[in-house]
C-alpha cells in the first residue's frame, strides 16, 4: 500500500496509510520516524481506526494520552472492532494508544524521551516523538473534527471517581455546546476548569479549545489499575455523544443518573504534601469535607518517633481525586477538591 502524506499543513514528518475522506473502516497506523541504534529507520507505529460513512460531522476519539491510564483503552479498542460504518453518518477517528511509547511502558511519559504528550501541546513538527505527535493532533486531526474526547484516569499516582471534563472559558455559545456534550456524556459528577492549573494552555483541551472543537476529557479511575465503573462510563457516554453529535444513527441507553456539575477553585483546590514521608489518609474519595478539616497526616517511617505532620484541606467540596501511592513527597497532590457549580445557566 503506498504511503501517503496526510498533514494538512503539508508540514508533519508523520504518515499514515489511513484515506480519512474514504467511506468504510479502515484499520492502520500513524508512523512517527524514530531512528535508533537498532532501527536506522525506524518508525513508531501508533493504531488508528477511521470509520466514514458519507458527509456529517467528525469525532476523534483519545485514549493513551497517558499510557498508564487505562479505562478509555479498553472501551476505544472495543468500539474500534465493534463500530461498523453503516450505523454513523459522517466519520469516527479513534486512537487508543496515542502516546503508543508510553503505553507500551505502562507509563504516564514516553520512555523515549520523557515527553508527557499532555503538556506538550501545540507540539513541534521536528521536535522528540511526543513532540510530534502533539504537532499531528493539532495540525491534522482536530483540525477535521467537530467533536474530541480524550480519555484519561488518574494515572500510576492518582485515584480518581469517574467523571467527566470542560473548559469553560469560551464564548457562551461555544460553553453550551461543550456542556451539551457534557451532558450527553453521563455519568454523576462532571467539573469545569479553566486548565490554569494543570497544563494551562498545553493541554490536549486547550488544543481543542484552539481549533474551535467541543472536547470533553474524562477522569474514569486510576492507580495503573482499570475501573469497570469507568470502562463502562466510557463505553456508554462516548455513543451517547456520538448520537448527540448526530453521528451514531440509533440512540443508546439515556444516561440514567442526574449529574452533578461541579467546579475547580483555583490551587487551593489540591492538597499538597507538606513533607516527605508515608501519608496516612483521614478521608475518602468521594466523601464532602469543610475547609480546614483534617485530611491525613505524613508519618516518618526512619524516624516513627517524631509527631507526624498533620495536612488540612483548604477549600470545602467533593473529593474527586486522591493519591494512589502511600510513599509521598513535599509537593505530591494528595487530594483534589471540587465546589458546587451553577454552570453559569449554560447546562440545559
Ligand atoms: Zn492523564
Amino acid at each position: 500500500m503506498q504511503q501517503i502524506s496526510t498533514s494538512a499543513s503539508g508540514s508533519s514528518r508523520i504518515t499514515t496509510q489511513i484515506r480519512f475522506d474514504e467511506d468504510g473502516k479502515q484499520f492502520g497506523f500513524l508512523s512517527v520516524p524514530h531512528s535508533t541504534h537498532d532501527s536506522a529507520y525506524g518508525r513508531i507505529q501508533i493504531p488508528i481506526a477511521c470509520i466514514r460513512n458519507g458527509d456529517g460531522p467528525t469525532a476523534l476519539l483519545i485514549a493513551g494520552n497517558h499510557g498508564d491510564e487505562y479505562e478509555g483503552q479498553f472501551a476505544l479498542g472495543r468500539l474500534m472492532r465493534e463500530l461498523e460504518p453503516s450505523a454513523v453518518t459522517g466519520r469516527v477517528l479513534i486512537l487508543s494508544a496515542l502516546n503508543l511509547p508510553a503505553v507500551s511502558a505502562a507509563r504516564r511519559t514516553s520512555p523515549l524521551d520523557g515527553g508527557n504528550l499532555n503538556r506538550l501541546f501545540p507540539g513541534a513538527v521536528d521536535g522528540d516523538p511526543t513532540a510530534m505527535i502533539a504537532h499531528y493532533v493539532e495540525s491534522v486531526l482536530l483540525p477535521m473534527a467537530d467533536l474530541a474526547m480524550d480519555l484519561h484516569s488518574g494515572g500510576s499516582s492518582l485515584m480518581y471517581k469517574p467523571c467527566a471534563i470542560v473548559r469553560d472559558n469560551g464564548p457562551d455559545a461555544f460553553v453550551r455546546r461543550q456542556f451539551a456534550a457534557l451532558k450527553a456524556f453521563g455519568g454523576t459528577l462532571a467539573y469545569v476548569t479553566d486548565g490554569r492549573n494543570q497544563g494551562a494552555e498545553r493541554t490536549f483541551a486547550a488544543a481543542a479549545d484552539r481549533c474551535g472543537v467541543v472536547a470533553i476529557t474524562t477522569e474514569l479511575g486510576g492507580g495503573a489499575a482499570a475501573d469497570p465503573e469507568g470502562i463502562h462510563l466510557a463505553d456508554t457516554g462516548i455513543r451517547r455523544v456520538l448520537h448527540q453529535i448526530g453521528i451514531l444513527k440509533s440512540a443508546p441507553p439515556a444516561a440514567p443518573k442526574p449529574l452533578r456539575l461541579m467546579k475547580v477553585e483555583g490551587p487551593r483546590s489540591y492538597v499538597l504534601a507538606p513533607e516527605s514521608g508515608l501519608f496516612e489518609p483521614a478521608v475518602q474519595l468521594g466523601e464532602e469535607v469543610v475547609c480546614g478539616a483534617l485530611a491525613g497526616q505524613i508519618v516518618f517511617p526512619d524516624t516513627p518517633w517524631r509527631e507526624p505532620v498533620p495536612v488540612h484541606v483548604e477549600a470545602s467540596g467533593l473529593i474527586i481525586c486522591k493519591r494512589a501511592v502511600v510513599w509521598t513527597r513535599r509537593g505530591d497532590c494528595l487530594f483534589q477538591i471540587l465546589a458546587p457549580y451553577d454552570g453559569r445557566g449554560l447546562l440545559l
